[in-house]
């Protein structure tokens, strides 16, 4: 049930909610099999409306809420969180370059396409030097001489989300020793070479790759670093609604399994250790839902979610991990094996701590926020 929100986003998310049973969570597992989603996915998405729910509509997206923007990747969470996290980066990194810093000019060639799934994006700024210290990174960009707003872009970019599949990525590089700003790149060149499909234990539909970049070519989307990374705060409560998805599943399926399941001639679910798991899942999956919200409804607000969306990314994935883990437990040895979705969705919950910040990176931005 969605609580205090507009009829019309309601329609909207039980479009999603019918997407999902009907054409997400019955191939989950094979998409995760193949490593990879069909490839009729992305136009489907664009269909749906899930690729421009962040752009503006006079840009040609839906100019949806941040509210309606979390809880549609916490909708596609529960049939695969793999494709949520791409969709949380198309929305709220890739998407947002059309919206807050591209030439109308960019706009016009790609926005139409990615938001209706006819381009395929990715957003990568993490290089092999440089994760959590994001400043590090080395990718230099160097002007074309006589091609104004065109540069060359040599370096390394690692653990890119639909990297192996996109046909424009947003490159973050640097312009000079101090300055970093932001890149289209398209990846039909000879300077683009993905150098490896990274293997992950979890969202292993998703095409994660390394990839350098010779002399490629990228089109100037100007802003500062601090303006990109601004985009990950609308990004981590992207990564809070998928956790929040996931734990919200695990909860659903371990629920319905302590109630069918009998041991000394009673329902798991009579039992009081596995009734403390289960109250403690529903408790911290509903903290949890309460911090995305908050963050989202700020973000709609025009307020800052610095700390707000650290405190929803952290809470809801480490209870994502917690929730998944005791879904498995519950669910005793079957819940180790591929009969049963928990073992999938306590590896994709893996994924919630560690992208857009680690948990130690959330701390430290929520320390360095109430220490002020
Ligand atoms: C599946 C997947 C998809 C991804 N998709 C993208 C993408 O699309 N685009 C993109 O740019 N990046 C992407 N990433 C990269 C992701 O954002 C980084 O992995 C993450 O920011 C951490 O960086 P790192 O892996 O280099 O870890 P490191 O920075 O090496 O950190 C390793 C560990 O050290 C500890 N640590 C680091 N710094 C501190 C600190 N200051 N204080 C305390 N502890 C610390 C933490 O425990 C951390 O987990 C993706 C990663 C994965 C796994």
């Amino acid at each position: 049930m969605f609580i205090d929100v507009h009829p019309e986003e309601v329609a909207f998310l039980n479009r999603v909610k019918d997407f999902v049973s009907q054409e997400v969570l019955p191939h989950t597992r094979e998409w995760e099999r193949n490593a990879a989603f069909p490839d009729e996915i992305w136009p489907r998405l664009g269909e749906l409306g899930l690729l421009g729910l962040t752009l503006s509509k006079n840009k040609g997206g839906s100019g949806s809420s941040c509210h309606l923007y979390c809880h549609a990747i916490k909708e596609v969470a529960k049939g695969d969180p793999a494709l949520a996290m791409n969709l949380s980066a198309i929305n709220a990194l890739c998407v947002a370059h059309f919206e807050h810093f591209s030439s109308d000019e960019q706009r016009e060639r790609y926005a139409q396409g990615v938001v209706s799934g006819q381009i395929k994006m990715a957003w990568a700024l993490t290089e092999p030097d440089a994760g959590s210290d994001a400043r590090r990174v080395k990718t230099v960009a160097t002007p074309i001489e006589g091609k104004a707003g065109f540069y060359h872009l040599n370096g390394q970019k690692m653990f890119i989300t639909n990297g192996g599949k996109a046909d424009l990525i947003v490159v973050v590089a640097r312009t000079s020793e101090k300055e970093l700003s932001a890149f289209l790149m398209e990846t039909d060149q000879p300077g683009f070479q993905i150098e490896k499909r990274i293997t992950t234990v979890g969202v292993s539909a998703s095409n994660t790759v390394q990839f350098s970049l010779k002399d490629a070519i990228g089109w100037h989307t100007p802003c500062t670093f601090e303006e990109a990374i601004g985009l990950l705060y609308r990004g981590r409560l992207g990564i809070a609604g998928m956790a929040v998805g996931i734990a919200e599943k695990a909860f659903e399926l371990t629920c319905d399994y302590s109630k069918q399941r009998e041991q000394f001639n009673r329902r798991l679910a009579d039992m009081q250790s596995v009734q403390n798991m289960i109250a403690d899942s529903a408790m911290e999956i509903e903290a949890s839902n309460l911090l995305l919200d908050n963050g989202a409804r700020r973000f709609d607000l025009g307020l800052p979610i610095i700390k707000e969306s650290s405190f929803a990314k952290l809470y809801a994935s480490e209870t994502a991990n917690r929730v998944t883990n005791r879904a498995i437990q519950i669910h005793g040895g079957r819940g180790m094996t591929q009969e049963f979705l928990v073992e999938k969705l306590w590896r994709d919950a893996k994924l919630t701590e560690i992208g857009e910040g680690c948990s130690e990176i959330q701390r430290m931005v929520i320390a360095k926020q109430v220490l002020r």
